[in-house]
């Protein structure tokens, strides 16, 4: 069936479209009235077999590979119960809302409430492990302790059952805490390891209304998957019907999830499915060859040469020199210094600085330069130009021959005040900066 659609999706998209949409429609319409006396109730829109030894690991949070949804699919799982005063909420609401779940139970737990464990089974839930004792860091304990744990787990689960039938060969690692070890353990003996697709954060201390805005933000960010809840937090208990009544307003679908057996053969699935976002034919994408992964060895892999490729005693450059040398007998010891002592940091703060006296002038070396500017400001006419040149220069280099051609200033401006003569010659700077302007904006009416 899955298969089919997909197989029509590449051939043909809207005919595929189309019957996804009548499947999706009937998928509801079939869990509202599998759910008598709840109308409002999001329901269980299909099962999925799975087969654990086909796909031994399986959520995003860490790993590649998820659940075969399609989009706007998501799989409730609950950890930690049984825990007699929540969990049994936790059921209450799934019951009235026809929502089927997977609940991963503590060995501990189950072994204190065994009652527990058979009520979530005859509620149609699946039934998986979750260690015997929730220890907090699997992943740092000897692996010997942690197939323990896993083993313990399960027969706990097991003896609670008490029908002869074991749990779910579905685990979940408690803090999601797994390393190499346990997960080769879980594939030899058939489990199937499941992280998740998205947490809530239902056991940190925050309000039921975070639990619910997480729930909703993360699955919109990734539009299907498998939610991680806990049935013994009570915020959980207050976050779960907003949580469930709000999937079903916002078009989401419960799926349920099942182990195969001999007689219950596992959904067919392509590959492509077990990726929450597999590659589709009708998305753009720029298929660019992926970046080689760099090995940066150390810097003390680098290559060097052998010393012994530098000691140019043991080549023959030692005898081209003593050749080079001849009649000039070599100082087997350089005679020139090769240590240079600095003086230490301080010294630098403590240089000379030349007295403020030695930039005074004496009163006779100023007449001396008045009267030179006297004499010069005598023979400014001849040299007007030159002179109000210079100075523009200082003021404005571009404008310079503007200024450059006009009349000299007089001999008592110049020597009267420089200020006078920057102002006269700015004028003209000024003019010949507006003419520029409307120079420009003409050529660009031209334009
Ligand atoms: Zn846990």
């Amino acid at each position: 069936m899955i298969a089919s659609i997909f197989g029509g999706l590449r051939r043909r998209p809207l005919t595929a479209l189309c019957v996804g949409l009548l499947a999706s429609v009937a998928a509801q319409a079939a869990s509202a009235a599998d759910c008598p006396g709840h109308p409002d109730a999001i329901g269980t829109s299909r099962t999925i077999v799975v087969d654990p030894r086909a796909h031994p690991i399986i959520g995003t949070m860490q790993y590649n590979k998820t659940l075969p949804l399609a989009d706007r699919e998501v799989v409730l799982t609950f950890d930690d119960g049984p825990l007699p005063k929540y969990s049994n909420q936790i059921l209450d609401i799934l019951a009235a809302h026809c929502a089927k779940a997977t609940f991963f139970l503590v060995g501990r737990q189950a072994n204190a409430n065994p009652e527990g464990v058979r009520k979530v089974r005859d509620a149609g839930h699946t039934v998986a492990t979750h260690s015997q004792n929730h220890p907090t860091g699997m992943d740092r304990l000897p692996l010997d302790r942690s197939r323990r744990e896993i083993e313990q787990g399960i027969a706990s689960v097991t003896a609670a059952l008490a029908d002869g039938t074991a749990p779910a060969p579905f685990l979940r690692i408690p803090g999601l805490r797994v390393n190499d070890g346990i997960e080769e353990f879980a594939a030899s003996k058939g489990l199937q390891l499941w992280s998740a697709d998205f947490p809530a954060d239902d056991w940190r201390n925050v309000s039921a209304n975070r639990v619910y805005e997480l729930a909703m933000q993360r699955l919109e960010k990734k539009g299907k998957g498998i939610l991680l809840l806990h049935d013994i937090q009570p915020r959980t208990v207050a976050a779960l019907p907003r949580i469930l009544r709000e999937l079903k307003a916002r078009g989401y679908r419960i799926v349920h999830v099942v182990p195969a057996t001999p007689d219950r053969p596992a959904t067919p699935t392509e590959p492509q499915q077990w990726q929450l976002h597999p590659p589709s034919e009708v998305v753009a994408t720029s298929r660019w060859p992926k970046v080689p992964k760099f090995a940066f060895a150390g810097p003390a892999a680098l290559p060097v040469p052998a010393l012994s490729d530098l000691d140019w005693r043991t080549t023959d450059l030692g005898g081209r020199t003593a050749r080079r040398g001849r009649g000039v007998p070599l100082p087997p010891v350089t005679p020139w210094p090769r240590q240079t002592t600095l003086p230490p940091a301080g010294t630098l703060a403590a240089l000379p600085v030349p007295a403020a006296s030695l930039f005074k002038l004496p009163e006779s070396a100023r007449l001396t330069l008045l009267a030179s500017s006297a004499s010069r400001a005598a023979t400014a006419q001849a040299r007007s130009t030159e002179v109000s040149s210079a100075k523009l220069a200082g003021k404005s280099r571009r404008h310079g021959r503007a200024a450059a051609a006009q009349p000299p200033a007089s001999a008592g401006q110049a020597a009267q005040a420089p200020q006078s003569a920057g102002e006269t010659a700015a004028k003209p700077a000024v003019q010949a900066k507006r003419n520029g302007r409307s120079v420009r904006v003409a050529g660009l009416k031209k334009r």
